[in-house]
């Protein structure tokens, strides 16, 4: 009996192993057309300062509708892009889409709303990047010092020289740089201190466990702390409750993402009162 229902089990990761596969290569073929035919778009999420609560800055996060699966989430397709050179297509695609929407919200709602984007670690090796954030900037008229980008630790970690390179290029141009999801890496925090930053983000795993545990509080002063003492902005990152909220500002963070504040929205439907 045991081991009918071994070999049961057995067949059933199978099937469930082809079917990942599959849809795995479904996607990766899909992906290449999405740009063309229309189906990447952008949601923007509010991130609000702290002390006037209003909403300073939003996040470009992608987003892509498949004509037969349908909302695929970018924790999905983003490795699947990053795997070839179509990470860097479609990241000019959403960078230049991104500044074009963020130019016009702030013509119509807030003349001084920033905006903030991801780069994968595949964006920052790649050379196009630079020539792809100029031509953002400048066929936008968008001021540089108003966009953001932003790159996780182990991206930065991955190459650290080419990083620090493309970092100083960047910041050329006139553009901001943050550090996402901070302390989900392993990076030594002095390395990470000689790059030229503007802000730390800090990871939602962190923000989660405010109000639950003494840990997660102390952890998130010091991030504060050490952040404040080299001039860095900090931003917690998913905030859900009106605690964590509380907390955060007790503990003199500077701005605030996350469900409680805007879950990410189509451009249209964004409040930017
Ligand atoms: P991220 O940059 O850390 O973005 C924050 C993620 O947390 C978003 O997920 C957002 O929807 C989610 N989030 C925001 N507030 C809350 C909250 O209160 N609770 C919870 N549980 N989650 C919250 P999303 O949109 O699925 O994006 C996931 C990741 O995909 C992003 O993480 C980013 O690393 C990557 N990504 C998204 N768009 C792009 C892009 O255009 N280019 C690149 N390279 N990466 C992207
Ligand atoms: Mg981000
Ligand atoms: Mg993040
Ligand atoms: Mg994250």
């Amino acid at each position: 009996e045991a081991k009918t229902q071994g070999r049961g089990r057995h067949a059933f990761f199978d099937v469930d192993l082809r079917m990942r596969t599959q849809r795995r290569l479904q996607l990766e073929q899909d992906l290449r057309e999405a740009p063309r035919k229309g189906e990447l778009w952008l949601a923007y999420q509010p991130i609000v300062d702290l002390r006037t609560d209003r909403t300073t800055t939003v996040e470009g996060l992608l987003r892509w509708t498949h004509p037969r699966y349908g909302p695929i989430s970018p924790v999905e397709f983003i490795p699947l892009a990053e795997e070839s050179d179509l990470i860097n297509i479609v990241g000019a695609h959403m960078l230049r889409k991104a500044a074009t929407d963020i130019v016009e919200l702030r013509t119509r709602h807030n003349p001084d709303l920033h905006l903030t984007v991801n780069l994968s670690a595949r964006q920052i090796d790649d050379p196009r990047l630079i020539p792809a954030v100029r031509d953002a900037i400048r066929t936008t008229g968008l001021p540089p010092g108003t966009l953001c980008l932003e790159i996780t630790e182990s991206a930065l970690m991955r190459d650290p020289k080419i990083a620090a390179a493309t970092l100083a290029a960047l910041r050329d141009l006139g553009v901001r740089l943050a550090i996402d999801d901070f302390g989900t890496g392993y990076s030594s925090l002095a390395q990470l201190l000689t790059l030229p930053l503007d802000t730390l983000k800090i990871d939602q795993s962190f923000v989660a466990g405010l109000g639950q545990s003494k840990d997660a509080e102390a952890i998130v002063t010091s991030i504060v702390a050490m952040a404040h003492a080299v001039d860095l902005i900090v931003v917690a990152e998913g905030v859900e409750n009106p605690l964590q909220l509380e907390i955060l500002r007790d503990l003199d963070c500077d701005q605030a993402q996350g469900y409680l504040l805007g879950r990410p929205v189509a451009a249209g439907e964004l409040k930017l009162g």
